[in-house]
């Protein structure tokens, strides 16, 4: 069961208000008490004198057993003094009282006075009087005569005048009592309130902070207590504190946040028990997952490959860190180089691990590439050195060849050569405009497309001619827009040549120039004998030719298409090709106009 707690006015309030009340109360009594028993006793001593100025006055008249004569002076005396007073002898018979006839009146050595007078020398008792029907007091005293007692004097006088005055007192100090309790009762109540007020404006100000409202401050009022103040500053002090910290901390925190988001690699934190506890953005990417609440979900439901998951369980084994390559399946696979290192919590002791992910794909692509080009540019070199060197040493070897062997061995040579020579020229072009555009070193200027097309046209025009080709330039408005012009020129030499190589005899080659918003668009179109779909993908890699052979007896290096692109590159554009099967091909290269 739960305990309702008091609140801590209601624990000081009451207690402030019964120490009041008790001590108020026992100032009153005590109070009361002290009148009561001094107007008791100045009563008793006024009694006891009156009896002690009476008493030789009686002596003498009991010695004479003149009983009329003490009741005459009983009677004058009482009267005179308002006192009652009574007279009797040693064995207990009233011989005189002023307020009643002593032969009606019974023996009186019964009463506690008169015993106390007889055994002590005077007795004294407050009690009801039934001659007078009220509360009196009664003194009595011997009446001696040579150590021996011969009466007993009686003096005694009716309360209840004196209880009707303290009767006044006692309600005028009620009266009294009743407001002091009232005023100590606002009193505590105040004063409960005031001790409490700054603990309550402290309390609000810490569920404030529980809340995590850290702006807020404690203000106290001026009259409340030094304790208080302090205790206000204290707590403002940690308000502050606490603020700068978790400012400090939520910064820190944002700052991990953005370059936790910001990774390029992909990362995922796993609890030891395999429930994911944090990914970034990248992870999201990489693992082709819609961003969704991760925290707490089992690691398989997130991680649905296999390979990728078994190294995750694997790493979360380990204490020291692991990396591996880890293929993931999927309509274009995708190579991950993954490195984990184990989590660890403030004991340092190992809670999970965290996984970081590269998508190496294109590295890996890239890699690949490399490995063909150096396989390819061996080969191709490879293939006219074999054949020099061939014949060269069957020359050699064979002085006495027939002279017109010899000059056909010279003329394959000199072709292979020259092969050699295209073969190490196109891939020389190539690497200086790859380092020049990785530099940015190459020079564009504000020239006319034009110019540079029909220099293209002029070099070619040649070759053409030879196979009876007609080279057209459509070209309505000479557009001048910057681009580096021998590049261009090259591009397109290199689109003519092969629309040349790979067109029958008897055509026309079309060069159409438009211009778009924003980019310049030639396209350089033949009637030759067009490209199976297949290869239109693969076409600007370098050393990449459908059909070698053809390529070669025509003289190809496979590198042309591979120049085009990368100068299409280098000026921001890009090359196309549009092809159909013994009708022609267009290739397209679009280059913006801005750069
Ligand atoms: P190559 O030196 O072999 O011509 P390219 O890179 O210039 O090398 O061209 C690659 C291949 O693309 C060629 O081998 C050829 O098969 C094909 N090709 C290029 N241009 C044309 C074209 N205009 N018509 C038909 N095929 C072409």
């Amino acid at each position: 069961m739960k305990i309702k707690r008091k609140t801590l006015f209601w624990k000081l309030y009451p207690s402030f208000l019964i120490i009041s009340f008790i001590s108020l109360l026992t100032i009153v009594m005590i109070a009361l008490w002290s009148f009561k028993t001094f107007y008791y006793q100045e009563r008793a001593d006024d009694l006891a004198i009156r009896a002690k100025i009476l008493t030789p006055q009686f002596s003498r008249l009991i010695q004479a057993a003149n009983y009329q004569e003490i009741q005459k002076k009983a009677q004058l005396l009482g009267d005179n003094t308002s006192t009652r007073i009574t007279v009797a002898l040693p064995s207990g018979m009233v011989v005189a009282d002023n307020r009643k006839n002593p032969a009606t009146m019974d023996n009186h050595n019964n009463r506690p006075e008169i015993i106390q007078a007889k055994r002590h020398g005077k007795g004294l008792s407050i009690r009801y009087g039934h001659t007078l029907k009220t509360d009196s007091m009664y003194f009595a005293m011997p009446i001696m005569k040579q150590n021996k007692v011969i009466g007993i004097l009686r003096t005694s006088t009716p309360l209840d005048t004196l209880q009707n005055a303290l009767l006044v007192i006692y309600y005028q100090v009620s009266s009294g009592f009743i407001i002091l309790t009232i005023i100590t009762a606002f009193a505590s109540w105040w004063m409960s309130k005031s001790l409490v007020r700054p603990l309550e404006i402290i309390k609000v100000q810490a569920q404030q902070l529980a809340k995590g409202d850290f702006s807020s401050r404690v203000q106290l009022h001026s009259n409340d207590s030094l304790e208080s103040e302090q205790l206000g500053q204290a707590f403002n002090e940690i308000a502050i504190q606490l603020n700068q910290r978790i400012e400090i901390i939520l910064n820190q925190r944002n700052e991990q946040e953005a370059v936790f988001s910001s990774m390029v690699e992909g990362v995922i934190a796993v609890d030891s028990n395999k429930k994911v506890l944090r990914m970034n953005q990248s992870a999201y990417n990489i693992l082709k997952i819609s961003q969704q609440d991760v925290e707490g979900v089992n690691l398989k439901s997130i991680v649905q490959d296999e390979e990728l998951h078994d190294l995750i369980l694997y790493a979360l084994q380990q204490d020291i860190p692991i990396g591996q390559e880890v293929t993931l399946d999927g309509d274009i696979a995708q190579v991950l180089l993954a490195q984990s290192a184990p989590l660890v919590d403030i004991h340092k002791k190992k809670c999970g691990t965290l996984v970081v992910f590269n998508d190496i794909t294109k590295l890996k692509a890239f890699e690949l590439q490399r490995k063909e080009f150096v396989a390819n540019v061996s080969h191709e070199l490879r293939t006219p050195l074999t054949a020099i060197q061939g014949l060269s040493e069957t020359l050699i070897e064979f002085p006495s060849l027939p002279q017109e062997k010899k000059a056909n061995f010279i003329e394959v040579i000199h072709t292979h050569s020259i092969r050699l020579e295209s073969i190490i020229e196109n891939l020389l072009t190539l690497s200086k405009i790859e380092k020049e555009v990785e530099v940015d070193d190459i020079d564009f200027a504000n020239e006319s497309i034009t110019l540079s097309l029909s220099n293209a046209i002029f070099l070619c025009q040649n070759k053409a001619l030879k196979r009876n080709i007609n080279i057209v330039l459509n070209n309505t408005k000479d557009i001048t827009f910057k681009h580096n012009a021998s590049l261009i020129e090259q591009a397109i030499v290199n689109l003519l040549n092969n629309a040349i190589k790979y067109s029958n005899g008897n055509s026309e080659i079309n060069i159409t120039v438009s211009k778009q918003s924003h980019n310049i668009k030639i396209d350089v179109e033949d009637q030759g004998s067009g490209i199976p779909k297949e290869h239109l993908s693969r076409l600007f890699e370098r050393f990449y030719r459908v059909d070698k052979a053809r390529s070669r007896a025509l003289g190809g290096t496979g590198l042309g298409l591979s120049i085009v692109k990368h100068i299409a590159l280098a000026h921001k554009g890009t090359v196309s090709v549009k092809s159909e099967i013994n009708k022609g091909s267009i290739f397209t290269l679009i280059l913006p106009l801005d750069k």
